[in-house]
């Protein structure tokens, strides 16, 4: 198939490239490099089935296509919020310009949401059926609110034009590729702890999320684009919970050496908790996760010790 990834330069596209490409498709990146890089697929250029445009999202874009998976969208608190217009506008402005591309050509469209459409959640863990508790006027709200609308505009299109939809909620997912410099929790603890700088918590570290190794998240990607009779929306992440703090202390036990966990303040609107419900993945998609959190940790710490220096 010939298959458009919006956002294929970054974080997760870029294993998504990786992958599908492994699998003999042939593969359009589209990325602006506001938070992905080169670097991320220069392995899969020289690929004569790898494709890469310089292309924004929030401009429409013509190509004949099978398969669109849109995951163009800064996902880092301190990078969606740089800008939050333009944020909102990549969410929005990029998926009516995938569902117009995906109604024309009639390509399957994959739509990258996420577990931030609960907000900060009152049910506990969080199923697809949760509504969600969001604030329409915070700091978090150019994204949360974005891909809110964004799963608007899928499931109308799919009600009103008949596109061919799959819309997946993924929770807190880490891995190789990351930036350094990205600005989530993971990455930010293990290259501070590299460095030998101290570890940042916001706020008491009481806080939790479930973390996803990145090659989990990616197969349960490819299951629910090529199943059959569910449009989603669907949890995508591993239901293990942990608090910031038993982050904190797991990465510096892993990598060691002279930092000090310290406390600052809480960005406001952070959400206390989250976990996914992954009884629809398990049962639609014969998904579950299968890489724990300390040997996905491990990987990741290889992958950082290769491109931060101490
Ligand atoms: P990322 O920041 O590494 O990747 C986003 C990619 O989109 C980057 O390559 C960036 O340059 C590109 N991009 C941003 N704005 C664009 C625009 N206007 N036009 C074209 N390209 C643009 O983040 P990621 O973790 O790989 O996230 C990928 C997708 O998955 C995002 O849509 C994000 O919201 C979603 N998601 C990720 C997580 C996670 O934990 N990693 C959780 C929930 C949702
Ligand atoms: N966090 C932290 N220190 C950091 C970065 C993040 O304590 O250096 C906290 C953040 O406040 C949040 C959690 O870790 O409670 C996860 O943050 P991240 O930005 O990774 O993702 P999100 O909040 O979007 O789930």
């Amino acid at each position: 198939m010939r298959i458009l990834i919006t956002g294929g330069a970054g974080f997760l596209g870029s294993h998504l490239c990786e992958r599908l490409l492994n699998e003999g498709h042939d593969i359009l990146c589209m990325d602006n490099f506001f938070t992905g890089r080169k670097a991320n697929i220069a392995h899969l250029l020289p690929n004569p089935n790898f494709e890469l445009f310089r292309h924004d999202v929030i401009d429409p874009f013509k190509a004949e296509v099978d398969r669109i998976y849109n995951l163009a969208c800064p996902a880092s608190p301190p990078h969606y919020q740089y800008n939050a217009i333009k944020t909102i506008k990549t969410s929005v402005m990029g998926a009516i310009n995938v569902l117009g591309l995906a109604k024309r050509t009639r390509a399957r469209v994959f739509q990258a949401s996420t577990s931030e459409v609960y907000g900060d959640p009152e049910i506990h863990p969080q199923p697809e059926s949760y509504w969600g508790h969001v604030n329409p006027i915070g700091i978090r709200s150019c994204y949360d609110e974005g891909k809110r609308v964004a799963e608007t505009l899928f499931f109308d299109y799919h009600r009103q034009n008949g596109v061919d939809i799959r819309v997946v909620r993924i929770f807190n997912t880490y891995g190789p590729r990351m930036l350094p410099d990205d600005g989530r929790v993971v990455s930010n603890f293990i290259v501070q702890a590299l460095r030998g700088q101290n570890i940042t918590i916001y706020g008491d570290g009481s806080q939790t999320r479930s973390f996803c190794y990145v090659d989990d998240l990616i197969e349960g990607f490819v299951r629910l684009m090529e199943t059959t009779g569910h449009t989603g929306p669907i949890n995508i992440g591993n239901p293990g919970e942990f608090t910031m703090l038993q982050l904190a202390e797991l990465v510096l036990k892993k990598v060691g050496g002279p930092s000090k966990i310290t406390f600052h303040p809480l960005p406001s609107d952070d959400p206390k908790q989250r976990r996914p419900d992954i009884t629809l993945a398990k049962s639609h998609l014969g998904w579950e996760p299968k890489v724990p959190l300390e040997e996905g940790l491990d990987r990741t710490i290889a992958y950082f010790k290769t491109i931060v220096a101490a």
